[in-house]
């Protein structure tokens, strides 16, 4: 096992890869066209995200001495690195010409636009400190480590792995491509898919619909585990009934088949069900390690039952936070910038990784114990989506995607290279909820399910708003436009500062122009344009049915409040590429598995980068406990290796 002498030696290369990053840029020649600045310190500010970006910078009569970010409302973790990086490389390269931070454009460009305007309060000259280029940064030796085991990717998988291989004893040296960890999972929803008696006691029993649970009972089994599961679950609710308990009935064994049906029977029972019976032990891990979700559950789009917990934190930082407190107390090295290129294989053992680090220098790190591959998914890869796609008429760039820029199937090509076995990569998981701009899930007005609903153009709602997400997508499709509005009232925002949950209050969406506001429903359905007698009528069939808690029209059983109060909202939305179920294979260790069913020796796996967990359809809210469970389980694994 590597030593903590050793681990804080790997985290001062780190370091000092950085710092020769940094001393490159420094040493940029003068500028071509030397900019004059009216000596001063001007202010502005320009919109990101959450609101003003406001920034101050410091000239000299030659030089912008400093950039400082005064102000803002980014997302705390993901916009980070820009906040970081853009002030120091614009002073660094005396330029404007500075790329936007992956993963975080959107607050780049308004660090970007601010300095600007102050460059032009300063009458500086703007053209020319855009056009300026930065010398390219001189390329570092390249860099030979070891450690137990090697992670590829920073983000909730990868981090939950490298905390549980440390806790476990063994040194861990993580790789990331991007300027910042966290991936997808620090964009997301955040909400995790558990059974959890204490929180669903707080739950209504009749949030869960008894025909669901007997349709599962009653299916015909696939396999003699599926059928011992169904008595199971069986014998759990009648036992629940017996009781006369008030909250909401919910079992491990009922979130495993509810995800192996949602995923029409294609997912590996033995997977799924090794994973719900774990869900619940992530939550109170993360606990263990300061993370706090919020005491009820909700139903995320596509959960199909009320088990998803929200952390208190925005988005997925409440994740990402917890772990990075733990690796930087541990010092265990997260070399940024730094792309794992393939997985070195030694008579037939996963030995170690080749990458390539922030200058183009080569990275080898070699790993004692063992690999883990934790790149996630790959919706931002279109040539990928086009490959494998076999169920969606085409996934070209005409369809966006709500993923992070990071998210291209970098492992599923190496484990591949490596040997492994590849599964279910043709389903591709859309949703409904894009961003009409960006395919992004940003300015998404929806809390939960039960209390909103979906109309088309024409105001007429189309499908069951508590369906699967590709029957929700495919309805979508055939709407004029694919566009449709969701619509919902007061309930979901009791004040104009409630935020989504993307970070945004609803206040901000609307004087964004991206949700509408109005006091009565006919107000706001001229305001979306919709004819307003087909709207009111949407509504009003919505609300009987909440007082009825009948199956509707479209099948929908899931409510909770009617949209009877004022102000309503309304915010469109369009098909998006979220999430690919397919992958690496794996087994209930998360060791890989090769074309010809063995495990690859010192090679595993976690997260969105493998398949058969999700089938043909990931239910919402399973994939952050994924990242948990079977990280956790991949890092303890290749701790345990020998
Ligand atoms: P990621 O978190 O994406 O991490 C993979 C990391 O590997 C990235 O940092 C990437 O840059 C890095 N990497 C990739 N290639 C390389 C390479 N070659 N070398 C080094 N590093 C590399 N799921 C839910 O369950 N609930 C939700 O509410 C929810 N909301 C979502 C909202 C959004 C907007 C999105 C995009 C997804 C959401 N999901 C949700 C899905 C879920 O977030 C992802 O499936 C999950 O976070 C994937 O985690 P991961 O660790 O497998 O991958």
């Amino acid at each position: 096992m590597q030593s903590k002498k050793r681990i804080r030696a790997i985290g001062v290369a780190v370091a000092l890869i950085v710092a020769t990053l940094l001393a490159g840029c420094a040493q940029t020649p003068a500028a071509t066209a030397k900019a004059a600045f009216k000596a001063g310190t001007y202010t502005a500010s320009a919109k990101g995200m959450g609101g003003d970006v406001a920034v101050s910078v410091t000239f000299s009569a030659t030089d912008i001495v400093s950039v400082k970010v005064d102000q803002h409302k980014e997302t705390p973790g993901v916009s980070d690195a820009a906040i970081k990086n853009i002030p120091s490389k614009i002073v660094q390269g005396q330029t404007l010409n500075v790329d936007v931070v992956a993963g975080a454009s959107v607050s780049s460009r308004a660090i970007l636009a601010a300095v600007e305007e102050c460059v032009k309060k300063a009458g500086g000259d703007v053209p020319a400190l855009k056009a300026k280029k930065v010398a390219a940064v001189a390329k570092a030796a390249d860099v030979t480590e070891t450690a137990d085991v090697v992670i590829i990717g920073a983000g909730g998988a990868g981090l939950a792995a490298a905390v549980t291989a440390h806790q476990a004893g063994s040194s861990v040296i993580v790789l990331e491509k991007m300027p910042k960890v966290g991936g997808n999972t620090i964009i997301s929803g955040a909400a995790y898919n558990s059974a959890d008696p204490a929180r669903q006691a707080l739950s209504p029993a009749e949030a869960g619909p008894e025909a669901t649970i007997q349709t599962l009972i009653s299916a015909k089994p696939a396999s003699d585990l599926h059928a011992q599961m169904q008595a199971q679950l069986k014998k759990d609710y009648e036992a629940y009934k017996a009781s006369g308990a008030k909250g909401l009935f919910d079992s491990p064994i009922l979130h495993a088949l509810q995800t192996y049906e949602g995923g029409d029977r294609v997912g590996d029972l033995a997977l799924i069900k090794n994973y719900t019976s774990r869900t619940l032990d992530g939550v109170k891990w993360l606990e263990s390690l300061g993370m706090k979700f919020n005491d009820t559950c909700f139903t995320v789009l596509g959960a199909l039952w009320q088990r998803s917990h929200k952390p208190v934190k925005p988005l997925g930082t409440g994740y990402i936070d917890t772990y990075t407190t733990y690796i930087s107390a541990n010092k265990i090295p997260v070399m940024l910038e730094t792309t794992a290129k393939k997985v070195i294989m030694k008579n037939g053992r996963a030995v170690g990784v080749e990458a390539v680090g922030p200058t183009g220098n080569k990275i080898t790190i070699n790993a004692k114990k063992g690999v883990i591959i934790a790149t996630g998914g790959f919706a931002k890869n279109i040539e990928m989506r086009q490959k494998y796609n076999k169920h969606w008429k085409t996934l070209d760039a005409s369809i966006m995607s709500t993923n992070h820029p990071g998210a291209t199937g970098d492992g599923i090509v190496m484990g591949e290279a490596a040997g492994a076995d590849l599964v279910g990569m043709e389903w591709i998981q859309l949703l409904p909820m894009g961003d009409p701009q960006t395919g992004s899930l940003s300015g998404n007005i929806e809390q939960g399910v039960e209390d909103r609903i979906f109309v088309n153009k024409q105001g007429n709602r189309f499908v069951d708003e508590g369906a699967r997400r590709d029957t929700m997508t495919n309805a979508l499709f055939q709407q004029e436009g694919s566009t449709m509005w969701v619509v919902l009232d007061k309930h979901s925002y009791p004040t104009g500062a409630t935020k989504n949950n993307f970070n945004e209050t609803i206040d901000e969406l609307v004087a964004a122009g991206r949700a509408y506001k109005a006091d009565t429903i006919e107000a706001l359905a001229a305001q979306i344009k919709v004819p307003a007698a087909n709207l009111a009528k949407a509504v009003a069939d919505f609300n009987a049915n909440v007082d009825a808690k009948t199956k509707d029209a479209f099948g929908r059983t899931l409510y909770s409040h009617k949209i009877d109060t004022a102000p309503y909202y309304a915010g469109a939305r369009v098909p998006t590429v979220h999430h690919t179920m397919g992958g690496v294979k794996v087994n209930t260790d998360c060791q890989v598995i090769d074309k010809s069913g063995k495990i690859i020796a010192g090679l595993y796996a976690a997260g969105e980068v493998t398949g058969g967990l999700h089938g043909s359809n990931r239910l919402g809210g399973n994939a952050l406990a994924d990242t948990v469970v079977n990280g956790r389980i991949a890092g303890a694994s290749a701790a345990a290796a020998k």
